[in-house]
């Protein structure tokens, strides 16, 4: 992609490529970058959210901030859906934030990137990447929903880790490890800047010795590196080529960022993978993709290298999703949105959804699987979609 087509993330967000050095961890609550991304001026709660004690744990760290007490976390009129929303998107994901109680504590097989499916501890994101599929249940102006009876979480997981004994096989999950993705609807690394359920499910994990608990994110926050996982917990840093995350990864920490914080996050104990994703397809993909891979194979150490694997996932998007980006971020759209080169499929929900059709697929998947041989040869892929 040509640099001069890159629209400026401060200019159109309020949000800079350019941002300081991720500060120390003792700084981070106090720094620009992390003000930036998260300025609660507006809680909606349920009445026992607010009741429990994170509830009044996270209501402690935002004094004089205004509540509103609603019935559901699902049903906030002036928060969900997408009429007036538009335009005050990142706004609304910077200044409000919602907690509520999780009712269903369910875990799904997955099998592709992990083995389980958690029940997360959020739901939303203070981050607005234009392909994120997280809102769709909501309606798209979604920030965060802490649910704050993450004992019952924790309780649910535990339960159904011992459940299933050791895991008898390896497979393209770990080898060892009942691998439980613990953050399928939000970010958890953003979540704990504001609360302590990502920690709480790092310490339950620690102790969980069947089992890992993993977690792909786009925001590098150093307050996780205190949480001694102690080699249970895998974090996922996804990444695409810089002028893609510039254009399409609203909010987050810069691509560059999130592979120099790899080393310090393995140090800390935590497994580090990459997610190679979404992969979006456009002129010139296949060249910035081989520099990311010799960025990556430059950049890292060793022990990086040693025990790092990949996912690949290729872009799938949504039409109700592309027009409502056409209303805030159309620019992102010329890239998410190629009818030529995508296929459609109906969801369940009745939703249309559209991914590159099969051929394109097969074929780019190919050519990322020969730049991996080429460039980064030590980063075996998982899986990919
Ligand atoms: S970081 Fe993840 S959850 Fe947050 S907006 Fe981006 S894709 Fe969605």
């Amino acid at each position: 992609m040509d640099q001069s087509s890159v629209p400026d993330q401060q200019a159109l967000f309020g949000w800079s490529d350019a941002a300081p050095p991720t500060p120390a961890p003792s700084a981070f609550a106090d720094s620009p970058q992390a003000r930036r991304l998260l300025d609660v001026r507006e809680v909606y709660a349920e009445p026992a959210a607010l009741d429990s004690p994170r509830g009044r744990q996270i209501m402690a760290r935002l004094p004089g901030v205004r509540v509103t007490e609603v019935p559901s976390h699902w049903r906030i009129p002036a928060l969900h859906g997408n009429d007036g929303n538009v335009a005050r998107w990142v706004r609304v994901k910077t200044d409000t934030l919602v907690l509520g109680v999780k009712r269903t504590l369910e875990t799904r097989p997955n099998g592709r990137s992990a083995d389980w499916i958690a029940p997360g501890p959020s739901n939303g994101c203070a981050m607005a990447c234009a392909y994120c599929y997280v809102p769709r249940r909501k309606g798209y102006a979604n920030p965060i929903t802490l649910f704050t009876n993450i004992e019952a979480i924790v309780a649910h997981v535990r339960r159904h880790v011992r459940a299933q004994g050791p895991k008898p096989e390896p497979n393209q999950c770990d080898p060892h490890a009942w691998v439980y993705d613990i953050g399928e609807n939000g970010d958890c690394s953003v979540d704990a800047l504001v609360c302590d359920n990502t920690a709480d499910l790092i310490a339950a994990f620690r102790t969980l010795r069947t089992a890992k608990a993993s977690f792909a994110t786009k925001f590098v926050n150093p307050d996780l590196l205190a949480l001694d996982p102690r080699g249970r917990t895998r974090i996922r840093f996804s990444l695409m080529p810089p002028d893609d995350a510039r254009l399409l990864d609203i909010r987050t920490s810069p691509i560059a960022d999130r592979i120099a914080a790899a080393p310090d996050f393995l140090d800390a104990g935590y497994e580090v993978h990459f997610n190679l994703s979404p992969v979006v397809l456009r002129p010139g993909w296949q060249r910035d993709w081989a520099d990311l891979l010799t960025h990556l194979d430059d950049v890292l150490p060793a022990r990086v290298k040693q025990q790092a694997a990949a996912e690949i996932i290729m872009l799938t998007h949504n039409e109700q999703l592309h027009e409502v980006n056409l209303g805030w971020h159309p620019r992102a759209e010329d890239l998410l949105w190629q009818p030529a080169a995508q296929e459609t499929k109906r969801s369940q929900n009745g939703a249309l959804n559209v991914r590159y059709s099969q051929d394109i697929k097969r074929t780019a998947l190919t050519r990322l699987h020969q730049l991996l041989a080429t460039h980064a040869p030590w980063l075996h892929v998982r899986y990919a979609f």
